[in-house]
């Protein structure tokens, strides 16, 4: 799971996600029938990146990937006529799971999308029901990629029981569920945020730092805590390069583990999207 890199370690979420496969597919295997999980996108260049990695692994497990009629939404779609694809899919037994891509035309409304979705069939974990706590109700549904900073933490061996952890960014589908799952393992946990005084001062005290905001190297490598485990889950495209939010040459050379972008938490966030699709089928097969 791990590859030694100059100081710091470098997480491989590749190898973890291949792992994470191997252990869905033996599960699968288990099961009479699939899942169904039906995607919705804009078709904007991230997400067709995105939906491309979702349907290879989709493919590799054997669960059915179905788009809206007539494919992907333009991006003039008007917010009723996304609502009546999701109501539909809410109400077809057929449907396991539901997913959303991101980033959304201006017209549509992030929030309002999350809400709609069936909080059973959520598996990007994007209800308030589910982002917000670890677990929503039976179902072992949770924020797909809070999920994968969890296991690419614990893919270190670093226990977090009493360690200090710093979550930048407060969103509801990363920051937040984040920091509740942080919590729930016993980490003095601090949520910093776009109105926190002196970032670096709280960036420097963290034995755990994860960062999710979406701006290219605001994470300054000196920051870093000498021997910090460092998950760095911002995607941004830099000079045609893909790069995450922490500096991250500098940074490795004073984390004892970094995740690296591209490569780090994305992978394993995609296959946490299929281990809630399955969690979701199960849910509903009762
Ligand atoms: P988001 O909804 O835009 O949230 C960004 C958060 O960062 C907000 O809470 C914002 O606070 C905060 N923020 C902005 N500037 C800040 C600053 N200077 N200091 C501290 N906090 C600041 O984005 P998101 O959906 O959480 O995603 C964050 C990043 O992760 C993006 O790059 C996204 O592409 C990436 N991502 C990656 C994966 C993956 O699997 N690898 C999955 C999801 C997202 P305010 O709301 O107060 O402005």
């Amino acid at each position: 799971m791990i590859s030694q890199l100059a100081m710091g370690t470098v997480i491989d979420g590749r190898a973890i996600a291949e792992r994470l496969k191997r252990s869905l597919k033996e599960e699968l295997s288990r099961l009479a029938t699939r899942p169904t999980l039906a995607v919705l996108s804009f078709g904007t260049e991230p997400s067709k990146l995105y939906k491309h990695a979702q349907a290879e692994r989709a493919k590799e497990l054997g669960i059915a990937l179905v788009d809206p009629p007539g494919g992907a939404c333009a991006s003039t779609v008007t917010f009723p006529e996304v609502e009546r694809i999701i109501l539909a899919w809410n109400a077809d037994a057929s449907i396991h799971g539901i997913f959303v891509h991101q980033p959304m035309p201006p017209q549509i409304d992030p929030q309002r999308i999350s809400a709609l979705i069936d909080p059973a069939k959520d598996v990007e974990g994007i209800h308030p029901h589910n982002s917000a706590r670890r677990f929503f109700a039976k179902a072992r549904i949770g924020s797909c990629t809070a999920l994968a900073v969890m296991e690419l933490i614990e893919s270190t061996g670093v226990a977090l029981e009493s360690k200090e952890a710093v979550v930048v960014g407060h969103s509801e589908i990363v920051g937040r569920p984040v920091g509740m799952l942080l919590l729930d393992k016993l980490a003095t946990t601090t949520v910093c945020h776009v109105a926190t005084k002196n970032l670096p001062d709280h960036v420097k005290r963290a034995d755990v730092l994860v960062v999710a905001v979406g701006k290219p190297h605001l994470i300054k490598g000196e920051w870093i805590k000498p021997g910090a485990v460092v998950i760095d889950v911002g995607i941004n495209v830099v000079g045609g390069r893909v790069v995450g939010d922490v500096e991250f040459e500098v940074a490795r050379q004073r984390a004892a583990f970094i995740s690296p972008v591209p490569g780090g938490v994305g992978p394993v966030t995609v296959m946490m999207v299929m281990k809630n699709t399955v969690e979701a089928f199960k849910l509903q097969q009762g």
